[in-house]
């Protein structure tokens, strides 16, 4: 097994059954074998509680992905590949990896834009690359804070951002019970 493979974080499991995420969300393709794909967790933070609540989770497939980002305007797609490229500090994944460690919590303990810590953040976004039923440890695992994802969505266009809340709204229709305030945030894919 290559050095920066390891098994999935539990994290990143299906929260409903408490195991690997199975399926693509958009193909429905087996994932976990030979198959790579990326899993996605938007999480509300109380702090105060120290609790959090899953907004939104799923994995998708390579190929779906890429259909998908096609969604972007060329202008936005660009505009959000030179920010991460420009803001994305690597440094503490590099870090971590150079002293073999694999703790999910340290990758994910701080916003790889901005710095910010989860228990800074009333909203955080968390990111994994995955091969088959293992996680690759090397650009990912990431966390994004609210404060980062603001400022992706100030660089896309109107189109983009209705192209994303709708593709949301399609895969995530909000249950009855959801409060308003966990959907005034722009469903971004990064
Ligand atoms: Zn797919």
């Amino acid at each position: 097994m290559p050095q920066n493979l390891h098994k999935i974080p539990s994290i990143f499991y299906n929260s409903e059954t408490g195991t690997p995420i199975e399926r693509c969300l958009v193909c429905d393709i087996y994932l976990l074998k030979e198959v790579d794909y990326i899993i996605e967790k938007a999480l509300v933070n109380y702090p105060s509680a120290g609790s959090t609540d899953l907004i939104w989770e799923f994995a998708m497939c390579m190929n779906c992905m890429d259909t998908v980002m096609n969604d972007y305007s060329k202008a936005s797609h660009q505009a959000m590949n030179e920010f991460f490229m420009d803001n994305m500090n690597m440094t503490r994944q590099y870090v971590l990896a150079g002293q073999d460690d694999f703790n999910p919590e340290e990758w994910l303990k701080e916003c790889i834009i901005t710095g910010k810590t989860q228990d800074q953040c009333s909203q955080y976004q968390l990111c994994l690359q995955c091969s088959g039923e293992l996680a690759v440890f090397e650009r990912t695992p990431f966390m994004i804070s609210d404060e980062a994802m603001d400022k992706v969505t100030q660089l896309l266009s109107n189109a983009t951002v209705d192209a994303m809340n709708k593709f949301r709204d399609t895969h995530f229709p909000p249950p009855e019970d959801l409060s308003p305030l966990l959907r005034d945030r722009d469903f971004v894919l990064i």
